[in-house]
């Protein structure tokens, strides 16, 4: 790829200000990173100046936390399920109604298919709003066990896109949580955006925060690396680094993120709430 003298390629963000590629939601960046990092390792046309600085944010977080190892489960299907439970709730909540579930064998998408709604609410109750947990859930095992004959390895092995669509179709299944299930069960480079990606990122100049869901996943899928493993980890990290430090009133004096200062920490755009970031699966410890 042809470089400038800055070592940016040909479609770079960097050069492309306010309106870019992602529609919008990239603010215009100056590259300050005093750290290089192999570009080639990129994605081609336009990951250098904000590629430089997620990839600055991870390595950052990386060596502050190590390897978080996130999602934790023995199996895709375990995933799934505690991705759906872990809407709105801690996951040691989450922990606790899966264990239910596997003492009574049946994690399973044939077992819990076949439990009464009521009986399958009573199981989950520790992970919260378990009425309506039971609903989704029972929603989700309705796409494997109705519409793909209990295929569940099938449902993980159909085109990441084609996925994506079907869990998007289940009651109670919004980007975020599809997004977990695609990345983390069926093992595809798909970047998961929760309230705290929208409010690091965001503080930190990389991305309006009230950006739509789909604007803010493709910017970050096209500045980054598209690998499985970067993802999953990232994510991670983000939600750790959002929970210990970037609370709505952040703690960067002692944040790993501290040096490389915040540009927007306050004005609504750093907040969870007012950036349109429902809080839809504030999972991790
Ligand atoms: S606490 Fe401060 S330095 Fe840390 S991620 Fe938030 S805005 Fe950035």
């Amino acid at each position: 790829m042809k470089k400038d003298s800055a070592g940016h390629g040909q479609g770079c963000l960097c050069s492309l200000g306010r309106k870019d590629a992602a529609g919008g939601a990239i603010q215009s960046w100056a590259v300050t990173s005093k750290r290089s990092f192999d570009t080639k390792k990129t994605n081609g046309g336009g990951a250098c100046g904000a590629g430089h600085k997620l990839l600055e944010i991870y390595r950052l977080l990386e060596k502050h936390f190590g390897a978080t190892g996130w999602w934790p489960g023995d199996s895709p299907f375990e995933i799934s399920v505690g991705a759906i439970l872990t809407q709105n709730t801690n996951w040691s909540n989450v922990e606790k109604a899966l264990a239910r579930i596997k003492a009574q064998g049946a994690l399973s998408p044939q077992a819990l298919y076949e439990m009464p709604e009521a009986e399958l609410a009573e199981l989950i109750r520790p992970a919260g709003y378990f009425r309506v947990k039971a609903r989704r859930l029972r929603a989700f095992l309705r796409l494997v066990m109705e519409d793909l004959g209990g295929d569940f390895d099938g449902l993980l092995r159909l085109p990441a896109k084609r996925l994506r669509e079907l869990l998007l179709r289940v009651h109670g299944i919004g980007p975020e949580t599809a997004d977990d299930i695609v990345l983390y069960a069926a093992g595809r480079p798909v970047f998961v955006v929760d309230a705290y990606t929208r409010r690091i990122l965001g503080r930190h100049g990389l991305l309006r925060a009230a950006a739509p869901y789909e604007e803010i996943r493709s910017f970050l899928e096209g500045a980054l690396p598209r690998r499985t493993k970067l993802f999953k980890e990232f994510h991670a990290l983000i939600v750790y680094a959002g929970k210990h430090y970037c609370r709505k009133v952040p703690r960067c004096a002692v944040c790993p993120l501290g040096t490389i200062k915040p540009i927007v920490v306050d004005g609504g755009n750093g907040d969870i709430q007012s950036a349109g970031g429902r809080i839809e699966s504030p999972h991790f410890p």
